[in-house]
């Protein structure tokens, strides 16, 4: 299985707490486009010509500010590029104010199968704190029209942890959003990045940060919501109803190839991580120019054995220490025996026959409990057995 990004970098607004990468600027918006068309042929030889496509994601940025006909050149593309599955599961990330009822139509139509909706909050309050481009009432409408045309995969985005977001008004977000005609949610804790307008306003005593403990007790809530709505916690921030995971990202958490196309995308081909230019300027030079886009960075056992203890401790499925053992000679059960016991004693962890995963109480801790368990860097001291 394979997965091809594309990264849109123009958004209608700069939320506060984003990092990604995007522009308010939509000057340079028809170049990218054309030059994401063209960055997506030159990348043909990443894939062997048998290997199939299974997931295609628009990412961003925001990218519903495109038009049908750019999506349209850019799925064109793609298609005549690469061997993609018919039945490929093609997600488009949106904000709300941009889903007019003509526009998921348009979506559907242009074979977009999948939509990930970035909601954030019912509250109107919070979403202009966020400084984000829409309103509550905004998100439920087009949800609910995006059903309506005949969306079945639908997701949704939801932040926690936002200073002045009350328990109990977290909770009702949580249930709103499972009434929704959706079957998947992904949640996240408000953090602050650095290089954010959030992190300035903070340094500036304008904004509060985030506070660790009521995001623990607002993830506490989402589960026990979660749990109660009888829906499937499959990775730390991702909750779906009736087996509908998100196959794209979980192509990402499992290791599987994808190439990442547009300005600041990363690709992984197995061996190496790539990642492109993060401004839209270098990018257009550099395709005009019909140089590299990327740098490239081989990862060695370590990182590769570090990149599976994290992503399958922060997922449903576990890490396999059997395989881990034959694939890189690391014995976590010998190494690590008396953390494994006190974890498994405090309900963090368990073990399934020769798979280790953590609970929902401990899936809070993923990143911690992972690093815990990672390489230390002396990778031959346990390989010699
Ligand atoms: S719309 Fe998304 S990508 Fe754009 S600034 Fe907001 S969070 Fe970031």
């Amino acid at each position: 299985m394979a997965g091809i990004y594309i990264h849109i970098p123009f958004c209608k607004k700069a939320c506060f707490y984003c990092d990604f990468h995007f522009s308010v600027s939509f000057k340079s918006k028809a170049d990218i486009i054309a030059s994401i068309s063209l960055e997506t042929k030159r990348r043909r030889e990443f894939f062997e010509k048998e290997e199939i496509i299974e997931t295609i994601y628009f990412g961003g940025g925001t990218p519903s500010v495109l038009t049908m006909s750019e999506i349209d050149e850019i799925l064109g593309t793609v298609y005549e590029t690469f061997n993609v599955l018919p039945t490929a599961e093609v997600t488009f990330e949106c904000n709300p104010d941009d889903l007019s009822l003509e526009y998921l139509k348009m979506l559907k139509l242009v074979g977009i199968n999948r939509l990930s909706i970035g909601v954030q909050s019912f509250n109107e309050n919070h979403l202009a704190w966020m400084n984000r481009s829409h309103t509550a009432s905004q998100s439920v409408q087009c949800v609910n029209d995006a059903a309506y045309v005949g969306f079945k995969d639908i997701t949704i985005d939801l932040i926690y942890g936002v200073p002045e977001l009350e328990d109990g008004e977290w909770r009702d977000a949580v249930k709103q959003a499972l009434a929704l005609p959706i079957n998947h949610l992904s949640a996240y804790s408000l953090t602050m990045e650095e290089n954010t307008p959030y992190k300035k306003l903070v340094q500036q005593k304008k904004y509060s940060q985030p506070d660790e403990d009521q995001s623990s007790i607002h993830y506490a809530i989402l589960i026990e919501e979660i749990n109660a709505a009888e829906w499937e916690h499959y990775e730390v921030s991702n909750f779906c109803k009736d087996g509908n995971v998100s196959k794209h990202n979980t192509g990402y958490w499992q290791q599987k190839k994808y190439l990442g196309i547009g300005p600041s995308a990363h690709s992984f081909d197995l061996e190496n991580r790539s990642w492109n230019v993060s401004s839209n300027a270098q990018y257009l030079q550099r395709i005009a120019g019909n140089k590299k886009t990327f740098e490239t960075e081989e990862l060695t056992m370590q990182d590769r054995l570090n990149e599976t203890l994290l992503t399958g401790l922060r997922a449903k499925w576990g890490v396999n220490l059997v395989a881990l053992k034959e694939d890189y000679a690391y014995d976590i059960l010998t190494l690590y025996k008396e953390e494994i016991g006190y974890w498994r004693s405090t309900k963090w962890a368990e073990l399934d026959g020769d798979v280790l995963r953590l609970t929902d109480k401990g899936l809070l801790f993923a990143d911690y409990i992972a690093s815990e368990l990672f390489e230390d860097g002396d990778y031959s001291s346990h390989t010699s057995s």
